[in-house]
C-alpha cells in the first residue's frame, strides 16, 4: 500500500492551499525543497477580481471570498485603473458594466475623485474606474494559514528535493513513465502507485499533483513559460491614509501602498524568457535586474514627483535575468535585507505565463495532476476546483464546475506546436486591465 493517498509536491500558495482542501478527506503529504524561495514569496499582492476572461473573474472573486475569512490575509483598499486619456474613458463605462454584470461593484470617477481617491499615485489623469471590493492579498499570510490548517487536519508536510518520479502499480515495482498522454483505464484506484525519489527517502502515494511553479518544466512539458517581471519597493516612510492599489494601463505600470512603503512593477518591456534548462540553477524564483534599470526608469516616471522619491538610490542585484546558482541566491538574500532595513530596492522575480493566461490545472494523466501557472489572486478559487476533481477521481465527491474544469484543463493546448510561443506573447497583457480590454474590443 501507499504511504500516502495525495502528495503534493510544491508548498507555495497553491500547493498548501489545496492541501487544505485535501487534508481532510485523506492522507495528504506536501514535499517542498525550501519553501518562501518561490514566487509566492515575492507577489506583491495585488488582487483585481475582473478579468476579460470570465473563469478568472469567477476564480478570482471565489478566492477573495475565502482569503476574506484569513484574519490578516486581504486588505480591501479597492482597486483603481486610472485613464490617460478621454477614449480610455469612454472604454471604462463599458468596462464598469461588464463588472456589475459579473456582481462586481465598480465606478467610473473623475479624474480629480481619482487623485482624491490614491494621491500618492495619480495626478493629471482623465478619470478612473475604481472597484471597491478589489484589495490586496498577503500571500505569506494565505500560505501559512493552508499550511497550519492543512497540518491540523492530519497532512504531513517535508522539506524534500524531489529529484524522479516513478509511477506503477503496486506490487509489481515501478516503472518510469514518460510522455504526457491521458491513460484512461479502469484499473482501481488502490492499484496505482507515485514514487517521488529525495535526498530524505523514497514516499509513495496513490495520486500526485505537482505544485511546482516556475520549476514546473522539471517534470511536465507543458506550455507554461517562466518569465522574468521587475518589482520595486521605496525606502520606508510614514504611514498614509490607505488608498486603493492602482494600474496605469496606458504606461503598463501598476503601484501600490505596503504600509510603511510603495511598490511599483512594470510589464512595459519585451517578455523575458527563462528556459526550463536555466531554471534547474534557480533556488529560488528571483533572477538578475539588469535588463529592468531603464524599465524601472520609465515605471518611475507615472508617478508623482514626491513618491518617486522614495525609490531613488534602490538597491538593484547584477546579473542576466535568467541568471540563477549563487548570483540569484544573493540577489534574493540581499532584496529581504534592504526590505528588513527599510531600503528602497528592486527585483527581479519569476512566474509563470500560459498560453491563454489561464492556470492549467487538472488532470494530467491517471493519478497525475498539476496546478501551474496560478496566481494569488486565483489560488484559493482553482485550488478547490482541483480538490473537487481529485476527490471525485477518487471515488469520494462529485463531479462540479465541469465547465471551470474545461477552461484549466492541461492538456487543452496539445497539438499546438505554437504554444510557447503564444503564451510568451500574453506577457504584456497580464493585468488584462482597461488597455486589454480596449484591445479585445477592438474591430
Ligand atoms: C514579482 C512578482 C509579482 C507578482 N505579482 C502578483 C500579483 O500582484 N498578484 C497575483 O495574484 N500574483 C502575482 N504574482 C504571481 C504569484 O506570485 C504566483 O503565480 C504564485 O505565487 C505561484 O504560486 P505557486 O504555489 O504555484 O508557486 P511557488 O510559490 O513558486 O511554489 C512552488 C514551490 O514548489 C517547490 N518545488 C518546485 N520543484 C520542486 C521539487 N522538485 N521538489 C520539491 N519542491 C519543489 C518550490 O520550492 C516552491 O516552494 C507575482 C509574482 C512575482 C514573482
Amino acid at each position: 500500500m501507499s504511504d500516502y493517498d495525495i502528495a503534493i509536491v510544491g508548498a507555495g500558495i497553491v500547493g498548501t492551499a489545496l492541501a487544505a482542501q485535501l487534508a481532510s478527506h485523506a492522507r495528504v503529504l506536501v514535499l517542498d525543497r525550501r519553501g518562501q524561495a518561490g514566487s509566492t514569496a515575492l507577489a506583491p499582492g495585488y488582487v483585481g477580481q475582473l478579468n476579460t476572461l470570465a473563469p478568472l473573474t469567477e476564480l478570482a472573486q471565489r478566492s477573495v471570498a475565502a482569503y476574506r475569512a484569513i484574519s490578516g490575509a486581504f486588505d480591501d483598499v479597492g482597486g483603481l485603473e486610472v485613464a490617460t486619456s478621454p477614449a480610455e474613458l469612454d472604454a471604462m463605462e463599458v468596462r464598469a458594466a461588464l463588472a456589475r454584470s459579473r456582481g462586481l461593484p465598480a465606478e467610473v470617477v473623475s479624474g480629480a475623485r481619482a487623485r482624491e481617491l490614491a494621491p500618492a499615485f495619480v495626478e493629471g489623469v482623465e478619470g478612473g474606474l475604481h472597484f471597491p471590493s478589489d484589495g490586496t492579498a498577503d500571500a505569506r499570510v494565505i500560505t501559512a494559514a493552508y499550511r497550519a490548517a492543512a497540518l491540523a487536519a492530519g497532512a504531513v508536510f517535508v522539506d524534500a528535493d524531489v529529484s524522479a518520479i516513478e509511477e506503477g502499480v503496486e506490487g509489481e515495482g515501478t516503472q518510469r513513465k514518460e510522455g504526457m498522454e491521458r491513460t484512461e483505464g479502469t484499473e482501481r484506484k488502490e492499484a496505482r502507485k507515485v514514487t517521488l525519489a529525495t535526498l530524505a527517502g523514497p514516499f509513495s502515494a496513490h495520486t500526485l499533483v505537482l505544485c511546482t511553479g516556475v520549476w514546473s518544466g522539471d517534470f511536465l512539458p507543458l506550455p507554461a513559460v517562466s518569465v522574468a517581471h521587475m518589482y520595486a519597493y521605496s525606502a520606508a516612510r510614514p504611514r498614509r491614509p490607505r488608498s486603493p492599489f492602482v494600474r496605469i494601463p496606458s504606461a503598463n505600470v501598476y503601484t501600490r501602498d505596503h504600509g510603511d512603503v510603495d511598490g511599483i512593477g512594470s510589464y512595459d518591456h519585451d517578455p523575458v524568457e527563462v528556459s526550463a534548462d536555466a531554471m534547474r540553477t534557480h533556488t529560488c524564483a528571483v533572477g538578475g535586474f539588469d535588463a529592468f534599470h531603464d524599465v524601472l526608469a520609465r515605471a518611475l516616471r507615472v508617478l508623482p514627483a514626491h513618491t518617486r522619491v522614495g525609490f531613488e538610490g534602490g538597491v538593484t542585484s547584477e546579473g542576466g535575468a535568467d541568471e540563477g546558482g549563487e548570483r540569484a541566491e544573493r540577489a534574493f538574500a540581499e532584496m529581504r535585507r534592504a526590505r528588513e532595513e527599510g531600503q528602497a530596492c528592486a527585483f527581479n522575480g519569476l512566474f509563470k505565463v500560459t498560453p491563454d493566461g489561464m492556470p492549467l490545472a487538472g488532470r494530467v494523466r491517471k493519478g497525475v495532476y498539476c496546478a501551474v501557472g496560478v496566481w494569488v489572486t486565483h489560488a484559493a478559487g482553482t485550488t478547490g476546483v482541483l480538490a473537487d476533481m481529485i476527490l471525485e477521481d477518487l471515488g469520494m465527491g462529485e463531479a462540479k464546475d465541469l465547465e471551470l474544469r474545461k477552461a484549466l484543463d492541461p492538456l487543452r493546448f496539445e497539438g499546438k506546436a505554437d504554444a510557447v510561443e503564444v503564451a510568451l506573447r500574453t506577457y504584456n497583457d497580464i493585468p488584462r486591465t482597461l488597455r486589454n480590454f480596449m484591445q479585445d474590443a477592438a474591430p
